[in-house]
């Protein structure tokens, strides 16, 4: 019998010796536009076996590390508050265990509760945030859970400047005015990042990263693609430079794996996740 996929490439650790938890949350209850974010975890742990667990532009191997793959939560559909719930006492958990989470989404919203409790632990956190949306409307749809709000709700917690948004083109007016008095914000590309790392020195972060940073010519498989992006490359040099951060946590989000019949999305999701655990590695 065939063996169904259970972790992705090279995340076969054990809990209790693994510093970095890899886990799925297979969520989409709050898209505007076009769901399936819910697939991406188990595509990507299916489809992480079409790349290499070696990295040349690090120079690292994911079979060097403990990384440990808990799959995914089983979510609550129909219940976004309930969803959050689960999700932070998770986290919590492995903040307690001394862990550092990297999540596979599902749509953004649910990068809130994981920030919440990394929050809790590292109360000085700083939040790098790589996206086609601003993502700080204060509500959408009169829903102030969503996946249109989730960077204003981190903004409550962390309050003014602790905040870097990059590769922005996309909001409503009110958002980027906003932005300019409350977070860093830093449109259209990555270039940015080289000056922001050495404000970062020291500091622990957390990355969010909403892959429909990506142009829609290199990542369709999204639910609100939005041309004018970034090439892969430009996103690959970025996250290979995270390498120089204290990465205390970090989430890879918004792919909607069936919207590209190619597949390419999904590889492109691997592989940059791949780099992100790579560049949490401890050196
Ligand atoms: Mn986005
Ligand atoms: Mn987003």
């Amino acid at each position: 019998m065939i063996k169904p996929i259970s972790h992705f490439i090279g995340c076969e650790g054990e809990y209790s010796d693994s510093d970095i938890v890899l886990f799925g949350i297979p969520f989409d209850g709050t898209v505007s536009y076009r769901p399936g974010t819910r697939f991406a975890p188990a595509a990507i742990r299916n489809e992480s076996y079409g790349i290499e667990t070696y990295s040349p532009y690090l120079d690292k191997d994911l079979t060097d590390l403990k990384i440990f793959d808990a799959g995914d939560l089983d979510m609550p559909f129909g219940n976004t508050q309930k969803a959050l719930d689960k999700i932070e006492k998770f986290v919590k958990k492995l903040m307690d265990d001394n862990k550092r989470p990297l999540m596979v989404g599902g749509e953004h919203l649910v990068s809130f509760p994981v920030i919440k409790a990394v929050f809790d632990k590292y109360p000085d956190l700083c939040v790098l945030h790589l996206d086609a949306h601003a993502d700080v409307r204060e509500d959408y749809s009169e829903e102030k859970f969503s996946h249109a709000t989730v960077i204003k709700r981190v903004w409550e917690l962390t309050g003014d400047d602790r905040i870097y948004q990059i590769g922005i083109r996309s909001g409503e007016r009110y958002e980027f005015e906003w932005a300019k008095s409350h977070t860093n914000l830093h449109k259209f590309d990555c270039g940015v990042v080289k000056d922001i790392i050495p404000l970062l020195k020291n500091k622990p972060v957390y990355i969010t990263l909403d892959l429909d940073i990506l142009d829609p010519s290199v990542f369709p498989g999204t639910g609100t693609p939005e041309p004018g992006g970034i090439t892969y490359k430009e996103l690959l040099d970025t996250v290979v430079r995270f390498n120089e951060l204290n990465i205390v946590g970090a989430d890879v989000m918004e792919l909607s794996p069936h919207y590209d019949q190619s597949g390419t999305s999904t590889i492109c999701a691997c592989k940059i996740i791949r780099e992100m655990l790579l560049a949490m590695a401890k050196h």
